[in-house]
Order: structure tokens, then sequence, then C-alpha cells
């Protein structure tokens, strides 16, 4: 299925990149995903367990979902979450890596396409949420206009700093994930084996 504008609503789209519905009735807030009516929630209380993230999924694999960080302070910023709840790195299988590694190159040559970001962060922090989930955050010397929004990094060429908010509307949200689906060569692919 092709995307080729920023302004096209993805709604329909991402359902084919949804998990099977798991079990739970916690809900928290947090910077990735919201909470909306009608929502499933995850494991253990656990945001990043929802069969559907709130925020836009770009692309998945079979272990993995890429979707969109509601916290855009750095234009582009992405979350890849494993599709079960495990909270240790190490304890990821050799083909659970595999795929991360095919995830985050994906992501890195679309951020690349979409946004020029001048260098990439790639970090497992799991403060907030302990379920594996790393972190990919783009870094920009100079700022960027997306979306009608301006974009900027204040602390480049520095360690950004964490805790910094900027929580974009869903429309800008809608753009910034068609802007990497729409940018890749080919048809705009969101899922691979
Ligand atoms: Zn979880």
């Amino acid at each position: 299925m092709g995307v080729t504008g920023a302004s096209v609503r993805l709604s329909s789209w991402l359902s084919a990149v949804r998990f099977p519905t798991r079990r739970n009735n916690s809900r928290q807030f947090n910077a990735f995903t919201a909470v909306g009516a009608g929502y499933d929630a995850g494991m253990r209380g656990c945001v990043l367990c929802r069969s559907q993230l709130l925020t836009p999924v770009v692309h998945a694999t079979k272990s993995w979902r890429t979707a969109i960080n509601r916290n855009q302070n750095l234009l582009g910023k992405l979350i890849v979450v494993l599709d079960r709840h495990e909270e240790v790195i190490t304890a990821l299988t050799q083909d659970e890596w595999a795929e991360l590694h095919r995830e985050v190159r994906w992501a890195t040559e679309r951020l690349r396409q979409a946004f020029a970001p001048d260098h990439l962060n790639y970090v497992f922090l799991q403060n907030q949420d302990r379920h594996v989930h790393l972190h990919v955050i783009p870094r920009y010397a100079g700022p960027r206009r997306f979306a009608g929004l301006d974009f900027s990094d204040p602390d480049w060429p520095g360690h950004y700093q964490p805790g910094v908010a900027n929580v974009v509307a869903g429309d800008a949200l809608d753009a910034i994930a068609a802007a990497l689906v729409g940018t890749a060569a080919g048809s705009g692919l969101i899922t691979s084996p």
C-alpha cells in the first residue's frame, strides 16, 4: 500500500500491523503511548504490551513494532518495541536480535530520507517502562520545519536533555509517519517477515 502524502490519514493501513489482543486493564500514560477509548491494555499494566499503540506504527516485523514517539522534541523520534513482555535485554533470542537489527536499519534509512538528521542516538533506557524497547533519536545540527511546526536540537552536539517534551498533535504524528513510510524506495511497505 503506498502512502505518498504528509496529510494521509494512517488509521486504515495501520491496522495491518496490529498484534493479537493481550490482557489487562491497567491505565497509564507516558510519552509515546496514550490512553484512549477502546484501547486494550497490556499485560502487567504495561503500556507497551498493548496490541495497539496509540501512536502510529510505521513498521513491524514478527517480533518488533516501530512507532512514532509522542514526544517529538527531536523530530522523528521513534521507539522499537518488542512484541512480548521481557524486561531483560540479554534475554532476547538470537532471532529477536537479528530482527531488531533489521528494524533499526529500516528506521535509520527512513529517518535519513525523511528528515536528514546529522546523527542518531540508539538507547535502551527502560526507566519508565521496563518492557524492552529501543529509542531511535535523530539529532540535528540545525533547525527543521515540518508539518507547519519548528523543530530544533538545542543541545547539539552534546547529550540531549532527557525529560524535555514536545508532544505534538495527532495530525503531526500522522504526517511524520507518512513521511517515514512515503520516502521509502518502492511501495511504502510497512511490514516485513
Ligand atoms: Zn510489556
